[in-house]
């Protein structure tokens, strides 16, 4: 019988190996570590957490990634079900102890009557078989050189400058305004694809000021190697001179200010649309490696977003991701090798719960694949749903970079709209719009729920 090879035992590996085996398909975890080491990862334990040990929030009625925890414990999810085990106090948050709950992920698929693991390298791409790749964001460079050599370099990116991203309904259009550059464009679209934000003189010398003063993150050792070609952080730009992004990201010219045309700004802050529905841009250009909380308090120095709520924040990591949105179908297999899936980091989805998740419906699509069996497509207003919509279809391409779950991935709903209330009531309505078709997708699986 054939079996699963999966690339990679963190989060989304252990996952997708736990749902395929759960299936009755047998599988091999290749995990490099001990023997092949990254910079972060601490153990040769499968599931380790490397960073922080929270899964953030677990709230499934107003947070989306809490969604994503419920639709992964319906699902009986390794990653999820083991945090709890481990769970310590934390408030809203699913904080776990990082030590007990990997040596348990471990355990657990160790001891799998379906699962083995070969503690190796894998350093190609491979050609028969099915197989899952969930190398992560630290994948080694020779398995990164092996998928470039077929992706393209364009089409891998080894580490992630991230800008701010903003939700559209939390900026203010009585002071920002749509315009392109000099009006470029054919179409009236096209000719307003950026949302721009004014800034008088003594605005833009407040907010360099504010940049210069800000608390900073360091880089790791070996980070930044061969990095900083054409995309510094901005207030690196800053500390090389005043007037520096005056004249790159922030510069003002080619922009009438709608609002107020008479009065030409100092300088502007541009945003663009980030998804295909219209409800987050990013800020052009402004990476950074300001701390969040600092972050957000600059960021709401920027005329119109007074009031910004950020679907995520900036950053520079080191991070390996492949253009999903032109590589992979909405199966998750690799357009060009439909034998070889992605899952996890690199499939530019960001953050533990969100690997995890993409194990979760690869180990399955995989399992399904190989038993014949009829998986139908994940519902796109799930939590799931959204995030694989969002990598294989909804981003885009061009200006592909990670990305949180959050509900400005999820497709809007009728009729609810506007204030706090408002938007408590939106949640809401997408949470349970979510759960109801999670549960239906489940269903149609002749697998066991968890009642969870
Ligand atoms: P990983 O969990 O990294 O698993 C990939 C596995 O593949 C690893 O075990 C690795 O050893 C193995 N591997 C790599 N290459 C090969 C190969 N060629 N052959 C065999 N095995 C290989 N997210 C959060 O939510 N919170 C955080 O605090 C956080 N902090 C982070 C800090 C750092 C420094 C980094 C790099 C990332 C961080 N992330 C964080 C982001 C990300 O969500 C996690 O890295 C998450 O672990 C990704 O899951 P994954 O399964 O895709 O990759």
């Amino acid at each position: 019988t054939q079996e699963l090879h999966i690339v990679g035992g963190g989060m989304a590996g252990s996952e997708a190996a736990w749902q395929a085996a759960n299936m009755g398909v047998r599988v091999v975890i290749h995990e490099m570590r001990p023997k092949v080491e990254t910079f972060a990862h601490k153990t040769g334990n499968l599931g380790e957490m490397v960073c922080s040990n929270s899964f953030r929030s677990d709230d499934s009625e107003q947070n989306a990634v809490g969604l994503l925890h419920w639709e992964m414990r319906r699902a009986g999810g390794i990653i999820i079900t083991t945090a709890h085990e481990h769970r310590l106090p934390a408030g809203g948050a699913l904080a776990v102890d990082r030590d007990p709950f990997a040596e348990t992920i471990t355990r657990k698929l160790t001891s799998h009557p379906n699962i083995s693991v070969s503690y190796e390298e894998v350093t190609e791409l491979p050609t028969e078989g099915q197989w899952i790749i969930a190398t992560g964001p630290l994948t080694s460079s020779k398995l990164g050189s092996a998928i470039q050599a077929e992706t393209g370099s364009d089409a891998l990116a080894f580490f992630d400058a991230i800008a701010p991203i903003v939700y559209t309904e939390s900026i203010n259009m009585d002071v920002a305004w749509l315009q392109s550059r000099y009006d470029k464009g054919e179409t009236e679209a096209e000719q307003k694809a950026y949302l721009n934000c004014p800034m008088t003189k003594p605005q833009y010398e407040a907010f360099i000021d504010a940049l210069l003063a800000a608390d900073k993150t360091e880089f790791h050792e070996g980070e930044t190697a061969g990095y900083f070609d054409g995309c510094l952080p901005i207030e690196v730009m800053a500390e090389r001179g005043r007037e520096t992004l005056r004249h790159g990201p922030m510069k003002p010219v080619g922009l009438t200010n709608a609002n107020d045309p008479e009065n030409k700004p100092y300088a502007v802050v541009q945003l663009r649309r980030d998804n295909a529905l219209g409800t987050l841009y990013n800020i052009v250009g402004f990476q950074t490696k300001m701390k969040y909380g600092a972050q957000t308090e600059v960021f709401k120095m920027i005329p119109g977003l007074e009031d910004a709520s950020f679907a995520r924040l900036g950053g520079i990591h080191r991070n390996t991701f492949i253009n999903s949105p032109t590589l992979l179908d909405n199966r998750l297999r690799m357009k060009s090798r439909p034998n070889v899936r992605f899952a996890g980091q690199i499939t530019g989805v960001e953050g533990y719960v969100e690997s995890a998740s993409m194990g979760l419906v690869a180990g399955r699509m995989a399992a399904a694949e190989m038993l014949g069996l009829d998986l139908p497509d994940v519902p796109q207003d799930t939590a799931h749903g959204a995030l694989i919509h969002h990598i294989t279809g909804g981003a885009e391409a061009k200006t592909f970079q990670p990305m949180n779950v959050n509900f400005g991935l999820f497709r809007p709903l009728e009729g609810l709209r506007g204030g706090r209330r408002g938007r408590k009531d939106r949640y809401k309505g997408y949470t349970d719009r979510a759960k109801s078709d999670w549960q239906g997708w489940l269903e149609a699986q002749s697998l066991p729920i968890s009642e969870a």
